[in-house]
């Protein structure tokens, strides 16, 4: 007997297993849940003359002549009668192997299936399934069960294969009569031989209803593996030791007192539930989510402090120079007159400066904040205990991973401006614990959002001039061309070209992504100061730039950006007591979609909600982007239409993990596999 769980290879040639590889399939488990795209009904003969146009059929033919025809484009003509009225059909391939040509030779009997419509000589078939048979070939009793395949794999050779699986391998189920009673689903052995042979009699329709039981333990055991693997890699995190960072909280208390505001009661709880983690002798795994301007930099300078007091280094790491260096200046002037020693460290630095960096983080610095440059491999830490990582969907799994190595695996906090609705949250945080900041900070007037056509550019610009005289600084943003960063950085000088010309007396910076770092600091410094008044830009203020006195964004071709990016850059603005405006300029015409978005965007000011609205609009997939966290994405389960499954999946990892190990390892084994290093985290 093999020992339970272990991948049984398949039993295949060499030229097969390569083929079989390309569709992911490589252990015998793999075949089982290898799932029908659709099914079709091949247990009855239609005569052609009574085939309903336009759905599909099966038919009997015996062929009568093929020829290739080149006009009106090269194509295989086959003439075929019906082998029981003798009605004439035509079958029409536009790309056919040589074999397949063979097969469709004059005489041959074939059963054919696909929609018969009408064509120029009378009834036709384009591109139907066939295949030849014996006279008087008995008829399957079940529905044909139609798999994703892949180019030289036969569908048939394939489902041969399936079949015997299905009959070979263990079936065996992972989750107890309880836990299926309770949730209402079917065993394991039977939701995978009522999909992969339904029972005679079963209508095609309800198969391919997604919500059938037999579907719904497909999902679910789809979705517990998912969960099963990041709570698996939760708990390993755990027992692994951590410093224990003990502190009386002097120096939290120091900072806070210098603060001229109070914390809301989303922070000081996000602040308790840190302070009570990074107290434990185990890591940290925490997650913080708030909105833009939610203030997650103070609660994350907290959580440094305590590190700091406990005698112990933070890092504080952020996706961009231009985040990195204003967080560094914030934290500097937030935590040096406390006697905190920070140190600096970006891509930028010149060899000198970067060296004395580099010593300064090797001994006597006691914060380290920076871009990239904080996990290079010349990077060493005298004693890091904390790692912060900012705006943290946007470093890829390796890089927080390697921000931890850093250290002898200190505590982890992430940060995220990106709010994702819960159910996503659980299934693609599962490895986390997550904090949400559910509150903004007193005093923000909300931003107000227009809709402007761009033909009325000139009036904005006009707007802006007033908004300047005022006292008051703005941003213009400049549309995004995904396509090319080329032709982005010439729009973004083009716009500034225009603005100057337009607005004369005003003080018009730019910054983009090609700038130098310096120049970039010097130009953020500048607009910080209030010494420039009107900030052209591409989306490299999308992130976390913060500068009260701007409380106007224009953005241009808003209906190219993505509703989260438009959040994002909303929230710029509104940080300062007096009101803040964002306009919105758009091309007409717009599209469907984008009018929908630019909709939800005006409608909404609250992150949570537009990104709910923007998962019904997109999907999942889409929506999170597989970048942001090692889950492969799920094959069956929909996290939106599925979401139930979700919290139910939640606690049966929970529970085998805990009651039963094994079984637990016998279910990522069968859903996961081969497949289970993509998730490594
Ligand atoms: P984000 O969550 O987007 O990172 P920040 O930490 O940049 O937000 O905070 C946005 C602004 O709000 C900053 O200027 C910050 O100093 C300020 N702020 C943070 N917390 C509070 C508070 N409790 N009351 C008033 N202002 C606050
Ligand atoms: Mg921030």
């Amino acid at each position: 007997m093999t020992q339970a769980g272990a991948a049984i290879p398949l039993q295949v040639s060499d030229a097969l297993q390569k083929k079989l590889a390309k569709l992911g399939l490589r252990t015998e488990d793999d075949l089982l849940i290898h799932l029908p795209l659709r099914y079709e009904d091949e247990t009855r003969i239609t005569p052609v003359g009574d085939a309903p146009w336009g759905e599909p059929v099966q038919l009997e033919v015996v062929v009568a002549s093929s020829e290739v025809q080149f006009r009106p484009r090269r194509q295989l003509l086959v003439r075929a009668r019906d082998a029981g009225t003798g009605d004439d059909v035509w079958l029409r391939f536009f790309s056919f192997y040589p074999s397949q040509r063979a097969m469709l030779s004059e005489g041959a009997r074939l059963r054919v299936f696909g929609e018969v419509r009408g064509g120029f000589f009378g009834a036709e078939m384009v591109h139907p399934r066939f295949r030849t048979v014996a006279q008087d070939e008995p008829l399957p009793t079940g529905l044909t069960p139609i798999y994703p395949t892949t180019a030289g794999l036969a569908p048939a050779a394939l489902r041969k294969l399936i079949a015997r699986a299905l009959d070979k391998a263990d079936l065996s189920d992972t989750l107890d009569q309880d836990t299926l009673g309770h949730l209402g689903l079917p065993s394991f052995a039977a939701a995978l031989h009522f999909l992969h042979a339904p029972p005679p009699g079963t209508p095609v329709a309800g198969l391919q209803e997604g919500s059938h039981p037999a579907w719904r333990r497909v999902k679910f055991d789809e979705v517990l593996a998912q969960q099963l693997s990041l709570r698996r890699a939760y708990r390993a995190r755990r027992e692994q030791g951590a410093p224990e960072l003990k502190a009386r909280g002097e120096l939290a208390a120091r900072l806070l007192g210098n603060l001229p505001f109070g914390l809301t009661g989303a922070q000081r709880r996000a602040v308790d539930e840190i302070a009570a983690d990074l107290a434990q002798p185990y890591p940290m795994q925490r997650l913080l989510q708030g909105d833009v301007g939610s203030g997650k930099t103070i609660v994350a300078a907290l959580a440094a402090c305590q590190a700091i007091e406990a005698g112990w280094q933070a890092a504080f790491m952020a996706p961009t120079e231009i985040l990195a260096e204003q967080h560094y200046l914030k934290l500097k002037a937030w935590l040096e007159p406390l006697g905190v020693a920070i140190a600096w460290l970006s891509g930028s630095l010149k060899t000198a400066a970067k060296r004395e960096q580099l010593a300064r983080v090797a001994a006597e610095a006691r914060l380290v904040v920076g871009t990239h440059a904080l996990i290079q491999e010349t990077v060493d830490f005298a004693r890091l205990g904390l790692a912060i990582v900012d705006e943290q969907h946007r470093f890829g799994v390796e890089q927080r991973l390697a921000l931890r190595k850093k250290g002898a695996n200190p505590h982890q906090l992430m940060m995220s401006a990106t709010p994702i609705p819960r159910t996503l949250a659980m299934s693609y945080y599962a490895d986390l614990d997550v904090t949400v900041l559910d509150e903004l900070p007193p005093g923000r007037t909300p931003v107000r959002t227009r809709l402007v056509s761009d033909a009325r550019r000139d009036d904005v610009v006009a707007f802006v001039a007033k908004y300047v005289e005022e006292g008051r600084q703005a941003y213009w943003v400049c549309p995004l061309i995904e396509e090319s960063e080329a032709l982005q950085l010439q729009t973004a000088q083009e716009t500034f070209e225009h603005l100057s010309a337009d607005l004369p007396r005003l003080r018009i910076g730019l910054v983009h992504g090609r700038l130098k770092a310096d120049e970039k600091q010097a130009t953020m410094a500048a607009f910080a100061a209030g010494d420039i008044d009107v900030l052209v830009a591409t989306t490299v203020i999308e992130v976390g730039v913060d500068v009260p006195n701007a409380s106007l964004m224009v953005i241009e071709h808003a209906e190219r950006f993505g509703l989260s990016q438009l959040h994002q850059l909303r929230g710029r603005v509104g940080r300062g007591s007096h009101g803040s405006s964002c306009v919105l300029l758009y091309a007409q015409p717009l599209s469907e979609t984008a009018r929908q978005r630019l909709k939800i965007i005006y409608e909404n000011t609250d992150g949570f909600e537009i990104a709910r609205q923007d998962l019904q609009l997109r999907g999942p997939g889409e929506f999170v982007g597989s970048r942001q966290s090692g889950v492969p994405l799920l094959r069956y389960a929909d996290l939106e239409r599925d979401a139930d499954l979700v919290d139910a999946a939640r606690q049966v990892a929970e529970k085998l993990l805990d009651q039963a190990p094994e079984r637990a390892e016998r279910h990522l084994k069968r859903w996961l596999g081969s497949r289970e290093e993509l998730l490594k985290s």
